[in-house]
């Protein structure tokens, strides 16, 4: 009997949108007719929603990835990306055994964002970061070691500039703690939720500049576009996040921001074969509005990648949910947050939830949040069909 080669999937990148597809993917596909490959830099999972909490020296719980994914008939292979050559369908990785090239029949790009110091002079140099672990552990150091008076700068007034300046402050009351934001502070937020954000800060002790982008940063001190020098012993940069390099230099279809362009069903319009996922990718929400750089969107284009590929392979209905949003949830140190209503395109409604209760509302989003990831199989019905595509083309060379 003839012994049909097993459709090779390779997922890049473990975090919160790479670990929902390889887990739904695994549940979509029989195991005899796909295998799934799961590539991840580091060991364990990262709940980058926490890292203003590790920070500031909470202690997050390790959630190993190969502990994840056991039984799951997923492989979690930690090595370091490369590079990806989507003409000739092939990955290369380096780790523990060097490098290696991983060859595949569909990918999922799924390699998230870091910080985007946006070449501001002083910014590399100077500020500190918390888009990833490294960063948020360098932090927690120099954190540590601030004596009581010192000042911290956290530049950006988006949703992690908030959480970050709530979550120093409320830990280090000792510390002079500001936030420079391009605009007001929380402009796009309900006039509600905008009283109950200063009402918080003022109780905080964070001092808000606000239509104060910064220009430079030095070693003591931030420089706003006015000229204003705002002292800074420590300085937090939280003003977006750019993609991983590595999409630019391929051929896929990539934004001038370096995200790869997708369909609907998270397909790269430049390569069939090819999902992304995440951050990585720029995918359009309710309206044709491109969704924004969160968990809130990357979890609902995991949902769909996967489905699609499954339904492409098995001859299924393919998925036709847009994703939406409903809410932004914002932690205020511990025991305070705002969760604000927004329409399915992301803007505020005049509801807000605020308070303690809100802080707890924020705190199940997160856990079920890693719940879902830590648990990638559970909770999704099985419907595991037969692979019915063709067999795919050998890729070509080059
Ligand atoms: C402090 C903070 C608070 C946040 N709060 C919220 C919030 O409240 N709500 C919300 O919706 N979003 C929030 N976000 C944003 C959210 O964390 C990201 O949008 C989300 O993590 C993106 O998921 P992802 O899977 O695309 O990427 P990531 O979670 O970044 O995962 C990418 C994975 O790829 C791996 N990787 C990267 N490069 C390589 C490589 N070369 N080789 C191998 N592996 C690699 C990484 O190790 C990681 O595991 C927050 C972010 C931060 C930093």
């Amino acid at each position: 009997m003839q012994h049909t080669p097993r459709h090779r999937i390779v997922v890049l990148g473990a975090g919160y949108a790479g670990a929902v597809a390889a887990g739904r993917l695994a549940r979509r596909l029989r195991s005899e007719d796909a295998a799934i490959t799961l590539v991840n830099a580091e060991p364990h999972f990262v709940e980058r929603v926490r890292m203003h909490q590790l920070a500031v020296g909470q202690d997050l719980r390790t959630r190993p990835l190969d502990a994840m994914f056991a039984h799951t008939g997923v492989d979690v292979r930690i090595a370091r990306v490369t590079g990806v050559d989507a003409d000739r369908r092939a990955v290369s990785v380096t780790g523990p055994d060097g490098a290696a090239e991983l060859a595949y029949d569909t990918l999922v790009y799924a390699l998230g964002s870091a910080w985007d110091p946006q070449d501001v002079p002083g910014a590399v140099e100077h500020a500190h970061e918390i888009a990833g672990r490294a960063g948020a552990l360098r932090l927690r150091e120099r954190l540590a070691g601030l004596e009581a008076g010192g000042s911290v700068v956290v530049v950006g007034g988006g949703l992690t500039g908030l959480e970050a300046a709530s979550e120093i402050a409320e830990a280090r009351p000792d510390l002079d703690v500001s936030l420079t934001a391009r605009g007001g502070l929380g402009d796009w937020l309900s006039p509600g939720g905008r009283r109950h954000l200063r009402k918080v800060f003022a109780a905080l002790g964070i001092t808000a500049y606000e239509n104060a982008p910064v220009t430079a940063v030095a070693a003591d001190h931030v420089v706003t576009a006015d000229g204003t020098s705002v002292p800074a012993d420590v300085t937090v940069w939280t003003t977006g996040f750019a993609v991983h390099p590595l999409a630019r230099a391929t051929t896929l279809e990539v934004t001038d921001t370096g995200r790869i362009v997708v369909d609907a069903t998270m397909r790269s319009v430049s390569h069939p074969d090819v999902y992304a996922v995440g951050d990585a990718a720029l995918a359009a929400g309710p309206g044709g509005k491109p969704l924004r750089m969160s968990c809130a969107s990357g979890v609902p284009t995991a949902w769909q990648a996967a489905d699609a590929i499954a339904a492409r392979l098995t001859g299924g209905k393919l998925p036709n949910v847009t994703p939406r949003y409903f809410n932004q949830c914002i932690s205020l140190g511990r025991g305070q947050g705002l969760i604000q209503y927004v329409t399915a395109d992301d803007r505020a409604v005049r509801g807000a939830l605020t308070g303690r209760l809100a802080a707890l509302y924020k705190e199940l989003v997160c856990k079920s949040a890693a719940w879902g990831v830590a648990n990638p199989t559970l909770g999704i019905p099985t419907r595991r069909r037969p692979v019915t595509a063709p067999a795919p083309q050998p890729a070509t060379t080059g």
